[in-house]
């Protein structure tokens, strides 16, 4: 059994060495996911940037993913428009439309298996007059006119299984092989001049003669400012960021080429994402074998038998590959927060974090990194946006947030089968 699909089918992945000794730089990012990726490329054509990864390029959420990407924020418009006002809610989307034209600019530029259609299938009767009331408020109001409705009929033909009760399309959405598209990210950002040290964690960061300094095992860097990323791995130097910021595993599995009975699977070859409180999500990949993800656990390690896990949830929608073995399987770590919107602002003077994207950061990701990118050179609204989206600390203190957080998220978990 394999680990990891995606580092399997990685295109190059060099060895970028570790930082060795003092260096100086405008701006320092901490982490080498899409955000940090983000970041470095706007910001490498005009500053000195340094890039520290604890591990690998892509080598956490970034590259471990469902590879789905989602329009919009990860609240819908409804939920923001309460949430923040009519105003920014309104804001919000057209960042996430920027973000979208951004994305594009990516796939076109790097080979990642771009493929555009995004399903929302819904698992449980009703929901119908939701999913209307969605669609129009998307055209209407935001002018959005890639959403359409499909029946419970269509969508078995569609997906080639009975268990959903209809749902949306998305054509403005799709899927990618993420590592590859982090990866050509990460040689984007070198050709431009940024420096990726890989296997350097940052351990501290502390002030010294107006600048700010940044401590690893290896050697520090002193720079003017500071990005901070890490979705589900923000450590304490992100400060009060960390309190609203929790972990929790997700888990996917990969199966062997399905060969004729892919063409009886997601015909349209689109992502679909379902609407369980534990998503399962599931796409064809483009050597024609299913990646499917589902399962979640809230404490830290994976299971002993990923694959055995995911497995069962996938039978569940597709019994017909019983006898289709699995051939990879791994778990990721991702932050989410209480709002399921991501935490993004300034921590202290000049150091910026984002994190928290709770599941919805492939899209996203790369464009927060690049509108810290764009604090850092002192164009500041895109952070203040998203900075005003309420993200409030965990309840319970250091001590009881992750109880008391496991607890809840088990109860909802325990909703979806019944
Ligand atoms: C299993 C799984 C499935 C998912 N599916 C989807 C999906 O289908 N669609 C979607 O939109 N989103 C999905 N997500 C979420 C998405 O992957 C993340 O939102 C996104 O990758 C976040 O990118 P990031 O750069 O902020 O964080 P990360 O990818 O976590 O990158 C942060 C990097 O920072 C490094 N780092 C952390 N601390 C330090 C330190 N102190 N010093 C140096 N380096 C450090 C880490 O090693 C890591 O490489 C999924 C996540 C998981 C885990």
């Amino acid at each position: 059994m394999g680990g990891n699909w995606y580092e399997a089918t990685a295109h190059d992945r060099p060895d970028l060495p570790p930082l060795q000794g003092d260096t100086q730089a405008d701006v320092c990012v901490v982490g080498a996911g899409f955000t940090g990726l983000g970041a470095a490329s706007t910001l490498a054509p005009v500053a000195k940037v340094v890039v520290l990864e604890a591990d690998r390029v892509g080598s956490a959420a970034t590259g471990r993913n469902g590879g789905q990407v989602h329009t919009g924020q990860r609240r819908d418009q409804a939920w923001l428009e309460k949430a923040v006002g009519r105003d920014d809610a309104m804001a919000l989307w057209r960042l996430a439309e920027d973000a979208r034209a951004h994305f594009k600019t990516l796939t076109d530029t790097i080979p990642c298996d771009w493929r555009p259609g995004m399903i929302h299938a819904r698992h449980k009767r009703g929901g119908e007059a939701e999913d209307a009331a969605h669609v129009a408020l998307m055209a209407e109001r935001y002018g959005y006119d890639q959403l359409a409705l499909v029946d419970a009929a269509d969508l078995a033909v569609e997906l080639g299984t009975d268990a959903y009760h209809g749902g949306l399309v998305d054509r403005g959405g799709g899927h990618v092989h993420p590592l590859n598209l982090a990866l050509g990210m990460a040689r984007q950002a070198t050709a431009a001049g940024a420096v990726i040290h890989e296997r350097t964690r940052a351990e501290a960061w502390r002030r010294e003669g107006g600048k700010i300094v940044v401590e690893t095992v290896s050697g520090r860097v002193t720079c003017e400012q500071l990005i901070l990323t890490g979705d589900g791995s923000l450590n304490a130097m992100a400060g009060a960021a960390r309190a609203r910021v929790m972990p929790i595993n997700n888990f996917i599995a990969v199966t062997e080429p399905l060969g004729a009975l892919a063409d009886t699977i997601i015909r349209s070859n689109a992502a679909v994402s379902d609407s369980r409180f534990v998503v399962n999500y599931f796409r064809k990949t483009a050597d024609g074998r299913l990646l499917f993800g589902g399962g979640e656990n809230y404490r830290p390690g994976f299971p002993r038998d990923i694959a055995g896990l995911v497995r069962k949830n996938l039978l569940k929608v597709y019994p017909q590959l019983a006898d289709v073995a699995i051939t990879h399987a791994w778990g990721g770590t991702l932050g989410i927060t209480m709002s399921r919107m991501p935490f993004v602002g300034e921590v202290a003077p000049g150091v910026r974090a984002a994190s928290g994207y709770s599941g919805q950061g492939v899209m996203l990701a790369p464009y927060v990194g690049r509108l810290l990118a764009e604090a850092a050179l002192g164009k500041t609204a895109g952070v203040e946006l998203l900075a005003r989206v309420p993200t409030p600390p965990f309840p319970g203190g250091r001590l009881l947030r992750w109880p008391l957080t496991v607890a809840g998220l088990s109860w909802y978990a325990l909703r979806d089968r019944l």
